[in-house]
């Protein structure tokens, strides 16, 4: 039970990584606030993790829809512990297709949302003097993917972020990593063509895609009190594939 009586939020909770990783924290005790766009959605993974897990709907881009997220969490279950920014979209096509609301839409929910749940959560952590923030970056932030200029400059963005979130942040207790999944199965990658599929299971050493599960465990290490002097990193969790 290492997360005993921690409170935690986790945006993107509806579904794929995030789900997952909610019901990770549940098993471990903790009080989890579920994040996701619609209450009913983040409400069916509170309901199916229980321990006290509770839904929100917030749209992470909004920070006035963030802004009351975090007062409604801090008085329902508490301060917030730890954050795990995971909401994330894409909106895939090639550079010279791509639409200005494309470009914007994908930054303002990776990277501005990312950056709007910190904002809000520092001033409980400080005052706490403890906080664990964690953001789902990608392998594609850290390497690039032709079809995903929005996406890859968004994650690369959250690498970014989490450095400046560390050191302004670490002299009072608070560390801020990233991770990089590399290719999981979620309602994100269904559309990949099979041929994708197999290049992943046939050039990573762990031989398949990912699973929400391979992600989960390594999200409550970096969120974990004995993660305390980890801060400002970025941890690739692929099965080898960009080695
Ligand atoms: P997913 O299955 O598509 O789920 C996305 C989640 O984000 C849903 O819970 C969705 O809520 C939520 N969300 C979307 N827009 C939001 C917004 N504006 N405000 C709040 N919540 C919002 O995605 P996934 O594959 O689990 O990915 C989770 C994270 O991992 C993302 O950041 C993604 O970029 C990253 N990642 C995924 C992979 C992969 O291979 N799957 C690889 C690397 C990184 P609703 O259900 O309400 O829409």
């Amino acid at each position: 039970m290492r997360f005993s009586e921690q409170v935690v939020i986790v945006t993107g909770a509806s579904r794929g990584i995030g789900k997952e990783i909610a019901r990770a924290f549940a098993n471990e005790g903790a009080r989890v606030a579920c994040v996701a766009t619609t209450q009913p959605g983040a409400q069916k993974t509170a309901d199916e993790i229980g321990q006290g897990a509770k839904g929100y709907a917030c749209d992470v881009s909004n920070s006035a829809s963030v802004d009351a997220l975090i007062e409604s969490v801090s008085q329902d279950l508490g301060t917030p512990a730890v954050l795990v920014n995971n909401a994330g979209i894409t909106k895939d096509t090639l550079i010279l297709r791509m639409k200005d609301e494309d470009w914007d839409r994908v930054m303002n929910v990776n990277l501005k949302g990312a950056f709007n749940m910190i904002r809000a959560v520092a001033k409980p952590m400080m005052k706490a003097r403890y906080g664990r923030i964690v953001n789902v970056s990608s392998v594609v932030g850290l390497h690039g993917a032709a079809g995903q200029a929005n996406y890859a400059a968004s994650k690369a963005g959250v690498i970014g972020l989490t450095l400046a979130t560390a050191k302004e942040l670490g002299s009072r207790n608070i560390t801020c990593n990233a991770l990089a999944p590399g290719f999981i199965e979620t309602d994100m990658t269904e559309d990949l063509p099979a041929e994708f599929r197999e290049y992943v299971a046939k050039n990573a050493p762990a031989g398949r895609l990912g699973k929400p599960e391979d992600i989960a465990p390594a999200i409550l290490f970096l969120a974990s009190r004995e993660a305390a002097y980890i801060t400002g990193q970025t941890l690739t969790v692929d099965g080898g594939l960009f080695l």
